[in-house]
């Protein structure tokens, strides 16, 4: 050991290049522990061949695996004032912004795309746990608001994946903000009679589960994926008491009804797309009976108006 650390760092770079190629060659799987051909990995959407345990799957794979031939269009998000309460902790938060634009090559947390699954078209704003955890900040919301402005422009459903550890503790209040601002944002899609799918995948916890990834009309899930607000020591430790088997597990959740359907990956694409096609049937089929409450409404308008008139004629005379 210590004649190792005693080699200096330029012999020891010019071993570096080698020991990071093995690395990429081989994953050990979370689920199994087993060795897997990261080639095996990747033809599998990382899903471990020996105990389908789900690993994780980049923005840019898991686009290419539900919309049609992998093609989509990136939707471009308004960009919010950076670093608004000039936050520091070990590092500035202007800082941890520029290092995980760079490792990402992303403006923020949540992408926005559109393109079509079987032909239906479909809006998606998916969360990238790579950046910062996933976190919901000022730029969360403004790329949710802008995923449900264009789902409405195109008369398109919105789908979201969530991924996330919660709200952005360096944008302090201003994240917590951002919780009824992504609700509004799904308001506005239900309001236009458009299905809001949610695909929750590992780890989907705090503020975005207390907010827009648990009022979809259908809540899908990754199987495995851990799913909740509090995290389970925090919850233990504040209730003393042991947590049952899998709890805040994406299957626990199913059997108690909190997520409607557990979703293997390889079968994704298929049940968004059943999903998208009976929604869309369901609601033109509902729409007419829409209108009858108008029509009511437009009733007793004239009702309300009239003893206006009226009462001011009298005043007059
Ligand atoms: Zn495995």
């Amino acid at each position: 050991m210590n004649w190792l650390s005693n080699i200096p760092p330029g012999i020891k770079n010019i071993f570096k290049k080698e020991d990071d190629g093995a690395d990429t060659l081989w994953t050990k799987c979370d689920g199994c522990g087993e060795m897997i051909f990261q080639r095996d990995l990747d033809a599998a959407d990382q899903v471990c061949p020996s105990c389908q345990h789900h690993l994780p799957l980049d923005v840019a794979a898991r686009l290419a695996l539900v919309f049609d031939n992998g093609q989509y269009e990136r939707i471009a998000v308004p960009e919010p004032v950076q670093d608004p309460l000039k936050f520091r902790d070990e590092k500035k938060y202007a800082d941890r912004l520029k290092e995980n634009r760079k490792k990402t090559g992303e403006a923020d947390a949540m992408q926005v795309a559109a393109g079509t699954i079987n032909s239906a078209t479909v809006v998606i704003a998916i969360q990238n746990f790579k950046f910062m955890g996933g976190s919901m900040g000022l730029a969360l919301g403004e790329a949710m608001l802008k995923a449900a402005e264009v789902a409405v422009a195109r008369r398109a459903p919105l789908i979201v994946f969530a991924a996330s550890g919660g709200a952005r503790m360096q944008e302090g209040i201003l994240s917590l903000m951002q919780m009824p601002r992504t609700t509004v944002a799904v308001q506005m899609v239900k309001e236009a009679g458009l299905p809001y799918l949610v695909v929750l995948t590992h780890p989907t916890t705090g503020g975005v589960t207390a907010s827009y990834a648990m009022l979809g009309d259908v809540h899908l899930a990754e199987p495995g994926a851990l799913i909740g607000f509090a995290g389970p020591r925090v919850i233990e430790q504040t209730i003393r008491e042991k947590l049952p088997e899998g709890f805040q597990r994406a299957e626990f959740l199913q059997e108690k009804g909190m997520v409607d359907l557990v979703v293997h990956r390889r079968d994704l694409k298929e049940t968004l797309s059943k999903l998208v096609r009976v929604l869309i049937k369901e609601r033109r089929r509902v729409a007419p009976a829409v209108t009858i409450p108008a029509r009511a409404v437009a009733i007793e308008a004239p009702k309300a108006q009239t003893p206006a008139p009226i009462q001011l004629d009298k005043a007059a005379e």
